[in-house]
């Protein structure tokens, strides 16, 4: 296993280390947007890399690392992607520093972020158990797991274009709230503002219109993977989720973290998945291990300078269907997808109350408000919180880490 140069110098608890290489968009204040990799508190600037010949075809690189989104950098498919990752990672590897090390590494912590992908199409799934069985005692006591769950890996068809990257603030929704014991709804600003913890992943390879992917497959349609905030109003859901699902309630925004995780930085952390009982349909059916070891937190803090509070602690293992199956399931009909679609798995919560990643679940449905390390208590979100969500895998010395993806609650318009 190849160590980093002594030139580099990347803090020890970095997310962003030689193994993980994730990319992203951004620009340094002069607006100009171009590709870069994160290593350690520095970006590599591909555009600059492109133009330093470092990939060869100077012009063709050129043009595709110095756009606002990565979508024609996935489109390349993973040969050529994987390509730029290995010489990435040479160049990273060399025993001095080149000269034109400087002026190709920009500072990271200057950088301003942008969305990576443009997105096309999102789509959320419903696919941790603990999640779907804990909103269910919720909403229906008598019946919380429906009888399709273990077969089918639930999903619906979310909006794509209100995804914005982390640090984009989150207008408080206003919509229908059907008030306790009443029959009558009002049309008010949402009192039960939550986040989702998911995680979510980039499709980069287009499928055909028609022609399904097959669960062995599916991997081979997956780029990379990024954490994913699914920013929820429990009240304004609870009055319209029923017979269609979800939709005013989910719309309004939802949050990605700026670097995308390349799925090959994964392969170390690859796990079993839980148990599944009963056995899906064939085309379901998936052999080795498909789930990823990542651990998951969610933090809470009442303003940009008050203290954050670990919420919740949870991890993508505890995952009941894998990537791999959302994906085949997805397209088992026929339908296609493109560059740069994202799948968002559903909300991740664990086995216990610490690993719920969801408030409505945490203050079980704002019956249990919890306790910030300010003193303050929460049901559901205030305005001005900030919900901060990290991811990490680490195994044997090797760390990858998705950075954050943040964002306040600002308070509603007036109406
Ligand atoms: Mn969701």
């Amino acid at each position: 296993m190849r160590t980093l140069s002594s030139w580099l110098s990347i803090p020890p608890d970095s997310d962003f280390s030689l193994y993980n290489l994730p990319y992203g968009i951004f620009h340094t204040g002069d607006g100009r947007a171009r590709a870069g990799i994160a290593i350690g508190d520095r970006i590599l600037d591909l555009e600059a890399a492109a133009e330093s010949g470092l990939f060869g075809k100077r012009r063709f690189f050129r043009k595709i690392f110095a756009q606002n989104t990565l979508n024609e950098f996935i489109a390349l498919g993973k040969p050529v992607t994987g390509r730029i990752r290995k010489k990435v990672q040479d160049w990273l590897t060399q025993p001095s520093a080149p000269a034109n090390a400087e002026h190709l590494l920009v500072n990271r912590l200057s950088a301003h972020m942008l969305l990576p992908v443009r997105v096309g199409n999102y789509t959320d799934f419903y696919s941790s158990i603990e999640h779907a069985t804990n909103v269910g005692k919720m909403f229906r006591p008598d019946n919380p797991l429906l009888p399709n769950w273990r077969w089918i890996p639930v999903g619906y068809h979310g909006r794509a274009s209100s995804v914005v990257v982390s640090g984009t603030p989150v207008r408080r929704p206003w919509g229908q709230i059907l008030p306790a014991g009443q029959d009558t709804p009002v049309f008010a600003p949402s009192r039960q503002m939550d986040f989702e913890l998911e995680m979510a992943f980039v499709i980069g390879k287009d499928s055909a219109l028609g022609e399904p992917i097959p669960v062995d497959k599916a991997e081979e349609y997956i780029f990379g993977l990024l954490l994913f905030n699914d920013w929820s109003a429990r009240d304004i859901q609870r009055w319209e989720y029923v017979p269609l699902g979800p939709f005013l309630g989910k719309n309004f925004a939802s949050s990605v973290s700026p670097w995308i995780v390349p799925l090959e930085a994964l392969k170390p952390f690859r796990v079993k998945g839980p148990k599944q009982n009963p056995a899906p349909l064939p085309y379901l059916q998936a052999r080795g291990a498909q789930n990823y070891d990542v651990m998951l937190e969610v933090a809470v803090s009442a303003g940009e300078k008050s203290v954050q509070t670990i919420v919740s602690r949870s991890n993508t293992k505890y995952l009941y269907w894998s990537m791999a199956q959302q994906l085949a399931h997805h397209t088992v009909n026929g339908c296609n997808v493109c560059v740069g679609d994202l799948m968002a798995s559903g909300t991740i919560s664990g086995p216990d109350t610490g690993s719920y990643g969801s408030m409505l679940e945490l203050s079980w449905g704002g019956k249990e408000p919890l306790r910030l390390n300010d003193g303050s208590s929460r049901a559901f979100l205030e305005n001005g919180d900030k919900v901060i969500m990290r991811a990490r895998a680490e195994r044997e010395g090797i760390r990858v880490g998705f950075g954050e993806v943040d964002g306040v609650i600002l308070p509603e318009t007036n109406r």
